[in-house]
């Protein structure tokens, strides 16, 4: 393939896998940031902040793919500050920024959902919430909550979870939506889970487990979506015959 049109095939490539025009989302999806046409490296993580950007540089990469980019609702369009510094290394190294955000929370194969799910031994068969991000499964033989709750994370890389018990129950089904989808639960409660996974916990949830029973647990907004760029990442790499690394900066929240 012409190194000219790399960079754009694979936008189109990722555009089509990702089925981008089915999600309503808080910011654009695909290249936000156009650097050199050729590629020949990539860097994956999983938000475009300024310590992925220069660790890209570092590494030499032509592109960067991450689940958090740039641009965002509510954002006043100046390119100043913070976000001018980030744009502006990014340019000047002639660096492609990929970005995806809700298509790749919801793809059933290298999206954050699934990528979770792998990890945790969750085959979702049933989908619920708003624009079907929830994935539900079957949690397996006797798993109560302190054994769901130490798969998470041992899944997420020792991390300790938050978690929120319901009524003791034993757990069936258990649903999860990766990063900051607390606001999820009800939907999840809805669908017949028993637990309810997902990144991040606000004041609410503790109640709602209280008063229906079903447990959440919240295992950090980054740490649970760790795996979905990655996973992309590998794959547009091993289909467009080019090296990947994927780098982790490091984030409590
Ligand atoms: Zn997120």
């Amino acid at each position: 393939m012409a190194a000219s049109k790399q960079r754009d095939e694979i936008e189109a490539y990722l555009h089509m896998l990702l089925e981008v025009d089915r999600y309503e989302d808080y910011g654009p999806n695909g290249l936000q940031i156009e650097g050199r046409a050729g590629l020949r490296r990539i860097v994956s993580g999983v938000t475009a902040s300024l310590a992925l950007i220069d660790a890209a540089i570092a590494d030499g990469a032509d592109a960067i793919v991450v689940h958090h980019g740039l641009f965002w609702r509510g954002q006043d369009g100046r390119l100043v500050g913070w976000l001018g510094e980030r744009v502006r290394r990014l340019m000047t190294h002639g660096i492609n920024l990929y970005a995806y955000h809700l298509p790749l929370d919801a793809h059933p194969e290298f999206g954050n959902n699934a990528q979770l799910g792998l990890r945790l031994g969750l085959q979702a068969d049933a989908r619920f919430g708003k624009q079907a991000l929830g994935f539900a499964a079957a949690a397996g033989d006797n798993t109560s909550l302190p054994v769901l709750a130490a798969r998470v994370q041992a899944a997420v890389g020792g991390r300790p979870p938050l978690v929120l018990p319901g009524d003791g129950r034993p757990l069936a089904r258990i649903g999860w939506c990766t990063g900051g989808a607390q606001g999820y639960f009800e939907a999840a409660i809805a669908a017949g889970v028993d637990a309810f996974i997902t990144g991040e916990a606000s004041e609410p949830q503790a109640h709602l487990a209280r008063e229906t029973g079903v447990a959440f647990v919240a295992c950090g907004h980054h740490a649970s979506e760790c795996f979905g760029a990655p996973a992309l990442a590998a794959h547009v790499a091993q289909r467009f015959g080019l090296e990947h690394r994927s780098i982790d900066i490091a984030n409590p929240a």
